[in-house]
């Protein structure tokens, strides 16, 4: 028996079971500010925010999550006097309706329920991210163990990952990537950044996320999300869990108020 499997059986090092069981390990998530019902003032709430992602009406106060960078700052004990409250979960990523789906994210959920190829591009990332990205292939998440696997050229690809606000100089690239990919394909925006620019854009070198130019199906928001998140996108896009259609807090630009 080779040493790493010995190793194994011995510290106990296993693979998440995830999505088969829920994966209640300390640390597989970082948390996220969960909004909610407020008793009091809530313009605190708002004014810890550094991105806007809070917003308040009457006594609900929500988060944007596709600008949220989770700084934690209007987490308790800091800040807010825990206003808004925390939830560990990590099931983070929501499906963006088309409506010309005729190919595209239902294609791909159609035919790649067993076996989806990746091609993964740095629109401009930070770095961290694309960290997350790659503890998908280490033994603890193992994807392949889902039929998930990442491929070098977009010409065997069904899906396209997407990281960071894209860049100027990687606008052309990554189309040129998504043109390359056959039919049925869909893209997945992974990211604060990916989704709305981030701390980043819009800006004068970066723009204010994939879904700009591209037709995003899957948004995966965190900044970064953990693995775990980035697997439940995946198993969306191929239809293995449920679609979630949008974040449940809503944030500014949904009708509730800024409190700013
Ligand atoms: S955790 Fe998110 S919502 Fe809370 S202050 Fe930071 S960016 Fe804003
Ligand atoms: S979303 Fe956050 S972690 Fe990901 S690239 Fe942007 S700044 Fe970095």
């Amino acid at each position: 028996m080779s040493g790493w499997v010995l190793k194994g059986l011995k510290t106990g090092i296993r693979t998440t079971l995830y999505p088969k069981v829920e994966e209640l390990a300390p640390g597989v998530s970082p948390g996220r500010p969960a909004g909610g019902r407020a008793a009091g003032n809530k313009k605190p709430a708002a004014e810890a925010c550094p991105v806007d992602a809070i917003a308040v009406r009457d006594k609900q106060v929500s988060v944007d999550y596709d600008r949220c960078i989770l700084c934690g700052r209007c987490l308790p004990p800091a800040g807010a006097s825990g206003l808004v409250k925390p939830a560990a979960d990590y099931e983070w990523a929501y499906k963006i309706p088309r409506d010309t789906v005729a190919a595209g994210g239902a294609g791909v959920t159609k035919t790649c329920s067993h076996s989806l190829h990746i091609k993964v591009v740095d629109g401009g990332a930070c770095n961290a991210c694309l960290s997350e990205v790659s503890q998908l292939t280490k033994p603890y998440y193992d994807m392949h163990r889902l039929g998930f696997f990442i491929t070098p050229t977009p010409r065997d690809a069904d899906l396209l990952l997407v990281v960071g606000p894209v860049t100027e100089h990687m606008k052309l690239p990554l189309k040129k990537a998504f043109e390359a990919m056959p039919e049925p394909k869909a893209v997945m925006a992974v990211g604060t950044c990916a989704l709305s620019g981030g701390i980043f854009g819009p800006g004068f070198a970066a723009g204010g996320g994939v879904k700009e130019f591209l037709p995003v199906d899957i948004a995966v928001p965190g900044c970064p999300p953990p693995p775990l998140a980035i697997i439940h996108g995946l198993l969306m896009a191929v239809g293995r869990k449920d679609p979630v259609p949008s974040p449940t807090s809503p944030g500014p630009g949904s009708g509730m108020e800024a409190a700013k």
